[in-house]
């Protein structure tokens, strides 16, 4: 038992109930069932020898969970961004209406003659005809007007709920209209009933940026130290802020996946020398077969935070091993660090000590942990909507995962390494010197390892979970999405969407971190909180509260 907790208080010493007596009032609400699983996705943490967390299974009916489905982390996070590829969602309306523009990954054109087809949101619009004869002959119709209108290179095609229900077979079309319009065309069966949430949808995505991209241009690269970002979105222009930082670090992108990317910066991606990962849950799929396929190595890397930019950073040099890119690396973070410090110690000032918990897709709630250890905030409590139990305790648990009934059906590609164009990128030798210093290449740590001691982790929470933990402790921040937004800042405690960045950003690399703390700062230092109550209200004491004083004060 941590220091704190053997103290009578909630964890790393905030006011409230322990950690174990916080879980167990968050369960005590639940039928007999619900409550044994919800348990198995709850633990209090020990960064030392991380528990078993129940993650990656099926959502409990009725629970009001913030999950999505498996189209949305196909089309919506991973292929979705890729700009000049023209995306078409087979299926009703509602599935590409929602979608639409409503994740922030940022684009802008590069070249000239290119498209930004993201403006649009194209789909079969599926009517009961569809339903019930077949909804193929519409798919061929809406690909032959697109490609009339638009002539882009590649069409993408998106299979929701009812498309596999009714049976319509969404390659053959592609296939089809491959031959017929010459221009790549390729599908995905993401449909939203798969896996358990966005997550069998990332995998889905993964096998088909794979088989259909990867690999089809071998144009050499020129350039010295050249690399692929994986699993970086460019939510708020987060890519544009960690390209601008490698570029003055003197290193090229090939293609990051898939931020602000183009398709033919994808189909040339395999010219790297390395792969770097930020969103292991979205993308770790990737690292692995463009490793075995082409020689790649891949390590994870975190550009949010300042630590971890300047880890990341100092990382990707020491792999090269050259001493100019090592102390233009240097040189880079002393000039950035620069413009960050003033910021970090004014901030810091009302920052210090306050408390923050994180509840976010499947990288995040781990990735902000930095930026707010930076501002000297303790995070009492995190957990993931979608991520697995390798997100939460490290990889080395991949050989102990059994895949349940949910899972089995989402496809596993057999990859063989390339004959002609497979090539280490390191000497074996090279490889094992640096493993030798500590250095970790396909490897994740997990999440929990750096949470504190008794900190709640808390899997696919619910609204009545999240609710509870407000009452409890009454975090000064919450970091979640929009769904939770309004329901947590009606309860008075104001809350960072960390999907959408509340339409802010970029938060990546040091002038992102610079934008996040002046927001934290700002969210969590303003009198507005205090004045959530109406002053005639009175503490349980019977003296005046002090959001009647509040009330009068000019904020
Ligand atoms: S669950 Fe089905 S219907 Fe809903 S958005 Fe996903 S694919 Fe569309």
């Amino acid at each position: 038992m941590s220091e704190e907790t053997a103290n009578g208080k909630g964890p790393l010493g905030v006011e409230g109930p322990s950690p174990a007596e916080a879980m167990e009032q968050m369960l005590e609400v639940y039928p007999k069932k619900t409550k044994r699983k919800r348990g198995k996705q709850m633990l209090l943490n020990d960064p030392q020898t991380p528990k078993e967390i129940g993650a990656n299974s099926r959502t409990v009916p009725g629970i009001i969970t913030q999950r999505g489905c498996s189209y949305a982390g196909c089309k919506g996070v991973v292929i979705g961004p890729i700009y000049d590829i023209l995306h078409i969602t087979h299926g009703p309306i509602g599935c590409g209406w929602y979608s639409w523009l409503s994740r922030r990954n940022m684009t802008k054109i590069r070249a000239e003659g290119e498209t930004n087809y993201l403006q649009y949101s194209m789909s079969t619009d599926m009517q009961e005809e569809q339903i019930v004869f077949g909804g193929e002959k519409k798919l061929k119709e809406a690909i032959r007007e697109a490609y009339e209108e638009f002539k882009p290179k590649a069409i993408s095609v998106y299979a929701t709920c009812p498309v596999g229900l009714i049976g319509d077979d969404i390659h053959s079309v592609c296939r089809d209209m491959k031959k017929e319009l010459g221009i790549n065309i390729f599908g995905f069966s993401c449909e939203g009933y798969k896996g358990v949430s966005q997550s069998a949808g990332h995998h889905i995505a993964n096998n088909g940026v794979f088989k259909n991209m990867i690999g089809l241009d071998d144009t050499p690269v020129e350039a010295k130290y050249k690399i692929n970002i994986l699993g970086e979105y460019n939510i708020g222009g987060d890519a544009w802020e960690i390209d601008r930082i490698l570029r003055l670090c003197g290193i090229h992108i090939i293609g990051t996946l898939s931020g602000g990317v183009s398709y033919d910066e994808i189909c040339n991606c395999h010219m790297a020398d390395l792969n770097v990962v930020m969103c292991h849950r979205s993308i770790n799929y990737m690292a692995e077969m463009m490793e075995t396929k082409f020689g790649i190595p891949w390590f994870k890397v975190n550009f949010i935070g300042l630590e971890g930019t300047k880890k990341s950073l100092r990382k990707i040099a020491q792999y090269f091993g050259e001493k100019e890119l090592i102390d233009r690396v240097e040189e880079v973070i002393a000039a950035e660090m620069a413009e960050v410090r003033p910021v970090v110690q004014d901030v810091r000032k009302r920052t210090e000590g306050k408390t923050a918990a994180l509840f976010v897709g499947g990288s995040r709630a781990h990735h902000y942990q930095d930026l707010f250890q930076d501002m000297g905030m303790k995070v009492i409590s995190a957990g993931y909507e979608f991520a697995h139990r390798d997100d939460y305790e490290g990889r080395d648990v991949l050989p102990h995962i059994k895949v349940d009934a949910d899972t089995r059906n989402i496809e596993e590609l057999e990859v063989e390494q390339d004959t002609e164009r497979f090539n280490l990128r390191n000497t074996v030798e090279r490889k094992k010197s640096l493993e030798d210093s500590g250095f970790d290449f396909s490897d994740y740590e997990g999440m929990m390892r750096q949470m504190a001691k008794d900190t709640l982790v808390i899997d696919d929470i619910s609204h009545h979970e999240m609710e509870k933990l407000i009452e409890l402790y009454h975090p000064d921040i919450i970091g979640s999405g929009i769904k939770d937004k309004y329901v947590i800042e009606k309860m008075g405690v104001p809350c960072k969407q960390l999907h959408s960045y509340d339409y802010g950003g970029p938060y990546a690399g040091f002038k992102g971190a610079i934008n996040f703390f002046k927001e934290v700062d700002r969210m969590t230092s303003t009198k507005v909180w205090k004045l959530v109550r109406a002053p005639w209200h009175e503490d349980a004491s019977g003296e005046a509260s002090a959001d009647a004083e509040l009330a009068n004060a000019s904020v």
